[in-house]
């Protein structure tokens, strides 16, 4: 049994929660588990290891709910950067078609520590090409290393450029050998229970990239097996008008009739949502991974948020991609949720409190955990800790400790714990050289431009 305890933090928020931030508080974490969190002054933390969190707001972790790990290796790409959904797509998939495993992996950890570091404990990724001998393993044995809560999603293309798709031929899967490895990586790494750190998520990358049919079959194998459904869906105009060419319905019209519109399910991007689509996602349970940035980065549009939250849809936060946000920062990507909602709906259309619950609570809600995306008693000991006295909170900390999470520029995690166990201290991120991953990691990533 191990125990510790954070003593002496200067705030605790669990945003959406209801109860009333803590101030000047201590946890008491046993096995990996929040036993207990209240007034310094009222809990006993004699011979336990004290770990001082003075001078730090703490949350719970934040949680990823949709990425590729792969793009990291293409941030910025110059014939990239000023391209819309489809362009961008056949500017990068070929370059992402000759990926390896040391790419991957690298790809992976380099993505995991900017996670960390911006605050997050648990996090999607959505790989859907697997060139050259690249696996799930790949990601599943680098992220071991980094101690993040992977929910690694089986991604999947079926239909190459001869077939009408926009993805070479050489990465596009048989279907059979899809659903097969699913199965496989299921039995071998999937673990459901409380607490857990690794969850294989069957997800075909949209409908556009594989048939109706081998959508329906996977539906109905994660639904065997336990497993939840992701994929893209109703990102843009593009998408919007491919679908009502070629398959006669709407993105969500299309994955209603498959079966998919449940509440196993969640869909990156949902953007370009009907009223009457939207009241049936909400009645639906179905959730949604909001991602600002490469929403704004691409010109996609503004998903309907506050329309969704008021008919109940359950939303958490993703960065998306690195090649097309380009960046990892989750504390980020939640600022961005609250600005780009008052763009479109104006200054009151969602609060610090709102967003930063969407990039917990909500993360957990769609990823169908109760076990984390809270601070209490019984919950996972996820938690992040940032500095009050940061430069970017300076006169604004103060005021409002939670709020200048997100209205002031983000500011790096100070502390970081997963499980009980400490991942960043001080500002860095523990037993790993990131000098040396990067230099490591673009080198990986000339190569793949330049083979
Ligand atoms: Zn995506």
């Amino acid at each position: 049994m191990t125990e510790r305890a954070i003593v002496n933090a200067s705030w605790v928020f669990s945003p959406g929660s209801g109860t009333p931030p803590l101030a000047d508080a201590s946890l008491i974490i046993r096995d990996g588990i929040i036993r207990e969190i209240g007034p310094a002054a009222e809990i006993d933390t004699r011979g336990l290891e004290c770990i001082d969190a003075s001078g730090l707001v703490l949350i719970p972790g934040l949680i990823n709910t949709h990425d590729h790990f792969l793009e990291c290796l293409t941030r910025a790409l110059p014939a990239g950067q000023d391209v819309g959904l489809m362009d961008w797509l056949h500017v990068h998939n070929p370059i992402w078609s000759r990926a390896t495993p040391e790419a991957l992996r690298s790809a992976t950890q380099i993505r995991a520590a900017e996670l960390l570091l911006s605050g997050c404990t648990t996090t999607v990724d959505h790989n859907y090409l697997w060139p050259n001998g690249c696996r799930i393993d790949d990601q599943i044995e680098a992220m071991q290393a980094m101690g993040m809560r992977f929910h690694v999603a089986r991604g999947s293309v079926t239909i190459g450029e001869s077939q009408g798709g926009i993805t070479p031929d050489s990465v596009a899967e048989d279907e059979d050998s899809v659903l097969a490895d699913c199965e496989r990586a299921i039995s071998q790494y999937h673990d459901p229970g409380k607490g857990s750190f690794l969850q294989i998520i069957l997800a075909p990358c949209s409908p556009y990239s594989v048939s109706a049919d081998f959508m329906e079959r996977t539906a109905a194998l994660a639904r065997r097996e336990g497993v939840r459904l992701h994929t893209h869906l109703a990102e843009g105009a593009d998408e919007q008008a491919w679908c009502l060419e070629n398959l006669g319905q709407t993105p969500l019209g299309h994955i209603e009739d498959l079966g998919w519109l449940a509440e196993d399910a969640w869909f990156a991007h949902m953007i370009t949502l009907s009223a009457p689509e939207v009241i049936r996602l909400g009645m639906s349970g179905a959730g949604v991974a909001h991602c600002p940035c490469s929403n704004m980065r691409l010109g996609n549009g503004i998903a309907p948020i506050q329309a969704m939250l008021a008919r109940g849809v359950n939303i958490g936060i993703g960065v998306d991609g690195a090649a097309s946000n380009d960046g990892g920062g989750l504390l980020a990507e939640t600022r961005q949720a609250m600005l780009l909602q008052r763009v479109d709906q104006g200054a009151a259309a969602m609060t610090a409190e709102q967003a930063l619950s969407m990039a917990t609570r909500g993360g957990a809600s769609i990823l169908g955990r109760d076990d984390i995306g809270a601070l209490a008693p019984g919950l996972c000991a996820d938690i992040a800790g940032f500095r009050l006295d940061a430069l970017e909170m300076a006169g604004g900390a103060v005021h409002d400790p939670l709020a200048a999470l997100v209205f002031c520029p983000p500011p790096r995690a100070d502390l970081v714990i997963i499980g009980g166990e400490m991942r960043v201290q001080k500002g860095e991120l523990i037993g790993h050289d990131i000098p040396a991953m990067v230099a490591r990691h673009n080198t990986l990533a000339k190569a793949l431009i330049a083979p």
